[in-house]
């Protein structure tokens, strides 16, 4: 591709990847949390024999929020966390992050087009006249 006026190129970086870690992180231990709380509960009712009844299903419910849980957690949370494209504005050049397909420049208020990984100009963004 081309390099043409109107056309910047925008590179693939993590947005915030320490603290989007830290926030999948806790949201594991959060899982992890939870579901060693039932299981607590549910072993504890388990002792007292009728208690059995409802804590076995518990201390089974705890390890699946544990084992399952925490993973799903963590994988939602890196799916949004993926990398986002950071380019110069091709009006005013200002270094920003593509917010969507079409958005508006923070700096000059313009309307920026993002093609994969292109961002352009509206007029830029128009097939060439054939
Ligand atoms: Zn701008």
């Amino acid at each position: 591709m081309q390099v043409a006026p109107g056309m910047t190129r925008a590179h693939k970086r993590r947005m915030g990847t320490a603290a989007g870690f830290s926030i999948g992180a806790a949201a594991v231990i959060m899982a992890f949390g939870i579901g060693s709380l039932i299981l607590v509960v549910g072993l504890v009712l388990s002792l007292t024999g009728i208690g059995a009844l409802i804590g076995i299903p518990m201390v089974l419910g705890g390890l699946a929020v544990m084992l399952i849980g925490g993973p799903i957690a963590f994988a939602i949370h890196r799916r949004d966390e993926g990398a986002k494209w950071w380019g110069p504005c091709p009006y005013c050049g200002l270094e920003l992050w593509a917010t969507g397909v079409g958005f508006d420049c923070p700096a000059c208020a313009q309307r920026i087009v993002n093609r994969g990984g292109w961002f352009m100009t509206v007029a830029a963004s128009q097939p060439p006249p054939s």
